[in-house]
């Protein structure tokens, strides 16, 4: 552990670089611990702040994340701080970043049919933090480089301000923190979601009913789903699984007067800008 930590020291903080953690899984989630996690999402938070436009209606803004606030409640694994932001972007996308902070663009909010539907991709969003997934991902050297970077920096900071970790974070993107996890991970966060979605009382079939949204606006505007196509499974292979996990488990709540109150604040606001076009 000691000469990984020294090379990291060496590497950081924004060298590319691929660490072997020959033990596997279990010693690679002992390597990131908890609270590590919720430093670097922390760090990633201000970095993505920085960049990302937030929309600027506070009644939009409070309904992304009490809903947030009410389906991580019911998340398992550790008591994260978790926090809900609404870009003001038209494409359908949404991120989690390690140890709490999601991310969750405009256009899914326009997308969306019903309260379910948004509620599925948040708790799919929140089960890869409840899950630990970007802490396998850190350890693995598989991760986005920009929290590649903040690890190393980190480290090599311990003790101090982080002063060298908000350095890297000056120099990278928010594209640069957004993580591709693996296969199993995914289908992992899609079960758990459906936990998350069923324990906090909503109807689990807005998850599927999304997938569809997905795959229509695929045949439609490819660009509008490619960044959520590129760091998620397609929604084809998906659904099967969905489809089994939902089984007969439909019912629960599925829309509410809150969800259709921030869409009619979204039909006032000016048309959300593309992140093509901002980039
Ligand atoms: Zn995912």
């Amino acid at each position: 552990m000691k000469t990984l930590i020294s090379w990291l020291k060496q590497s950081a903080p924004t060298a590319t670089f691929a660490l072997v953690v020959g033990s596997g899984t279990v010693a690679a989630i002992q390597l990131v611990s908890v609270e590590d996690e919720i430093k670097l999402g922390r760090d990633a938070q201000q970095a993505i702040r920085k960049e990302m436009p937030e929309v600027r209606d506070t009644a939009v803004r409070g309904y992304v994340s009490s809903l947030g606030e009410r389906l991580s409640a019911h998340a398992s694994g550790a008591d994260y701080p978790y926090s809900f932001s609404t870009a003001d972007y038209r494409e359908l996308n949404a991120f989690a970043l390690p140890g709490g902070p999601v991310w969750i663009n405009r256009g899914i909010l326009s997308a969306a049919k019903n309260e379910s539907q948004v509620a599925g991709v948040l708790a799919h969003e929140i089960a890869h933090v409840a899950r630990r997934h970007s802490a396998q991902q850190l350890t693995k050297g598989t991760v986005a480089n920009g929290l590649m970077g903040l690890l190393g920096a980190f480290i090599g900071d311990r003790g101090g301000a982080g002063a060298a970790a908000a350095q890297v974070a000056a120099g990278v993107t928010a594209n640069s923190f957004m993580l591709k996890f693996s296969r199993d991970d995914e289908r992992e966060a899609d079960r758990e979601g459906v936990q998350i979605l069923q324990r906090a009382g909503y109807d689990p079939r807005g998850v599927l009913e999304f997938m569809q949204i997905l795959a229509a606006q695929q045949g439609r505007s490819p660009g509008a789903v490619a960044q959520f196509l590129s760091t998620h499974p397609a929604p084809a292979s998906r659904v099967q699984e969905l489809q089994q996990l939902v089984g007969a488990a439909g019912g629960g709540r599925r829309n509410s007067e809150a969800f259709s109150s921030m869409k009619q604040r979204l039909d006032r606001l000016p048309a959300a800008p593309s992140m093509a076009r901002t980039r």
